[in-house]
């Protein structure tokens, strides 16, 4: 089946007419008074809007990443921007609805709320894999948008990308693979489906790898019908300035690679330790920056970290989650005091 993207799109949004900015009226050209945009003209390195376009944000990008600008949406509000938009952009409030895995993100189903979308979700198979056939019997024709996270927060599996590109082989509609922990996964990215697939969204962060949370930069890669759907729709300025410098500059200077080979290493030291404490009975296989661990007091255990100055995430009353507790990895003595600390709550 050969898709059109546009096919899925409220007709309000195809036929919306974009907010214009003084600064998308303006061509190029030799300018030295900027009296256009009703801007304070006195000089404090923040009093000029941002590039609306993010046109050179999305060229450090397009190298990063191997994609052409035109197919890249970025958001100032990180990965959650891109998220609302898709709502927004394709399905009609208290008519269409989305279809997701559970458990999973929860920022798809509140995003889902405010924007008056049914929220139909279903359940990763026992061993935490893809329910290819339990999605696509999920949708209806209503059904806009299908989500799959992967690696999924929070049971931390990848999902293969033979059962992904098969959901995004046969459901009429658009299929988003929010790959916000890709950097620590072994199967790389779906970026490469969006070749084959024109209803395939890929949401990346700078968030967790790139260790630039506060920063706020998400991304989304689409086909460039989609994406110019993105920019239509986004707020003007939605990237601010000093965000756009920053990243473009991390961009340039930094190099990654050695910090996520750390915490992959790490990831899989703390696995195999907390694998040897008796109130441990599972720690799941991970390919993100965390990892989920079955215990069996798992509030206990939370209050006892919680006690000790560690926080970490109880993901126990989520289904499918039952007695598990969510661990952010950390610097190595962080890891090694967490372990430290576990050790003595299993003398307890
Ligand atoms: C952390 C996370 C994000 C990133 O959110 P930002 O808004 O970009 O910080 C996106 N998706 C998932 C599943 C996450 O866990």
């Amino acid at each position: 089946m050969t898709k059109n993207p546009l096919d899925y799109v409220r007709p309000n949004i195809l036929a919306l007419a974009p907010y214009s900015t003084a600064r998308d009226e303006f061509k190029g050209g030799d300018i030295s008074v900027w009296l256009d945009a009703n801007e304070s003209p006195y000089d404090n390195g923040v009093n000029r809007y941002p590039d609306p376009h993010q046109y050179q944000l999305k060229q450090y990008i397009a190298r990063l990443k191997g994609v052409c600008p035109e197919r890249i949406f970025v958001g100032g509000a990180g990965s959650d921007e891109a998220i609302d938009l898709v709502y927004r952009i394709f399905c009609c409030p208290s008519e269409d609805n989305v279809v997701a895995i559970s458990p999973s993100y929860g920022v798809y189903s509140v995003a889902a709320a405010i924007n008056d979308v049914e929220y139909r979700e279903v359940q990763l198979l026992s061993d935490f894999s893809l329910p290819v056939d339990g999605l696509l019997n999920a949708a209806d024709q209503r059904t806009k948008v299908i989500w799959i996270c992967s690696p999924n927060n929070p049971t931390a599996n990848a999902f293969p990308r033979a059962d992904i590109a098969r959901v995004a082989e046969a459901f009429d509609g658009i299929v988003v693979v929010d790959e916000a922990y890709v950097d620590f996964s072994e199967h790389g990215s779906m970026l490469d489906l969006l070749d084959s697939y024109p209803n395939v969204i890929v949401l990346q962060t700078f968030s967790k790898a790139w260790g630039l949370a506060s920063l706020r930069l998400g991304m989304a890669f689409a086909c460039e019908e989609v994406a110019a759907l993105f920019a239509k729709v986004k707020y003007p300025y939605n990237v601010n300035g000093p965000t756009q410098l920053k990243i473009t500059e991390y961009i340039a200077g930094d190099d990654i690679t050695e910090h996520v080979a750390e915490i992959i290493c790490e990831r899989d030291t703390l696995a195999a330790a907390l694998r040897s404490l008796p109130f441990v009975c599972e720690v799941f296989p991970s390919d993100a920056n965390f990892l989920l661990v079955k215990v069996d007091s798992p509030d206990e255990v939370y209050d006892y970290l919680l006690a000790n100055g560690v926080i970490v995430r109880n993901r126990s009353r989520l289904p499918a989650c039952e007695g598990c507790l969510r661990v952010t990895i950390g610097t190595p003595q962080e890891n090694r005091r967490v372990m430290s600390l576990l050790k003595k709550f299993s003398k307890k």
